[in-house]
């Protein structure tokens, strides 16, 4: 029979960029590091310093699409990639709270749009649908894949729904917030299918974390 201990390590699926230099000291003070710098290895899989985890580091987007599909055991993303891709699947057992920031639409401060349907530009265009229909408003929606600021700035868009932190991106380049979509702070989420199977390990890291935050 195939007990816990026999399985292969329970994966970790890490965001890269700012989410991952701020989950590093978290996973640390859990007792669990990565036996590589994932910020400046070229690797993709890290084992981890005990044989039972491993982790892989990935965009946000693939983080989702890992974990649900059972790819990876668990995963550390923005709730951001959880609103746009969609939770089904996943158990999103933990807020770890780093990360924090906001969903906002911004643009200039005056309309610029006389009358005809609004072109918002984001990469959040599940999240931007869902925001201009609720409010009754017409919006076609241009996916963008990066620098969402400048489609304002050469008239491809009216406005972005962009992440927000400062706020000193949306300033530098002459936009403003406009409306507040959604808080933003970065989730532990479970395979539905692996918190079943790998149980011991998973609620153990959960506490650890849980512990590590509080
Ligand atoms: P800020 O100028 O501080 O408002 O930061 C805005 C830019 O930083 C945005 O274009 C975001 O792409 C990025 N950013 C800020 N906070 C986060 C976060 N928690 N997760 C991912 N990207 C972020």
């Amino acid at each position: 029979m195939t007990t816990e201990s026999t399985l292969q390590p329970l994966t970790i699926a890490l965001t890269k960029g700012r989410i991952l230099d701020e989950t590093l000291p978290l996973l640390a003070q859990c007792g669990l590091e990565p036996l590589d710098d994932p910020r400046s290895s070229r690797r993709l899989i890290f084992e981890a310093n005990r044989p039972d985890v491993r982790f892989v580091v990935l965009r946000g987007s693939d983080v989702v699409t890992y974990v649900r599909q059972g790819a990876a055991d668990a995963g550390i993303v923005g709730k951001d990639m959880l609103l746009e891709h969609g939770a089904q699947g996943l158990y999103e057992p933990l807020d770890l709270g780093i990360a924090r920031c906001s969903l906002q639409t911004a643009g200039f401060s005056a309309s610029q749009n006389l009358g005809s349907r609004l072109r918002v530009a984001t990469k959040f265009v599940n999240i931007a649908r869902a925001h201009y229909a609720a409010k009754g408003i017409q919006a076609d929606v241009i996916p963008l894949y990066g620098a969402m600021e400048l489609a304002p700035l050469m008239n491809l868009a009216d406005e972005i729904v962009d992440i927000v932190d400062t706020g000193n991106t949306l300033r530098a380049n002459g936009l403003v917030p406009l409306e507040h979509i959604a808080d933003v702070s970065t989730r532990f989420v479970v395979n539905k299918a692996a918190m079943r199977t790998r149980h011991a390990l998973l609620t153990d890291i959960i506490s650890a974390l849980k512990d590590a935050i509080d």
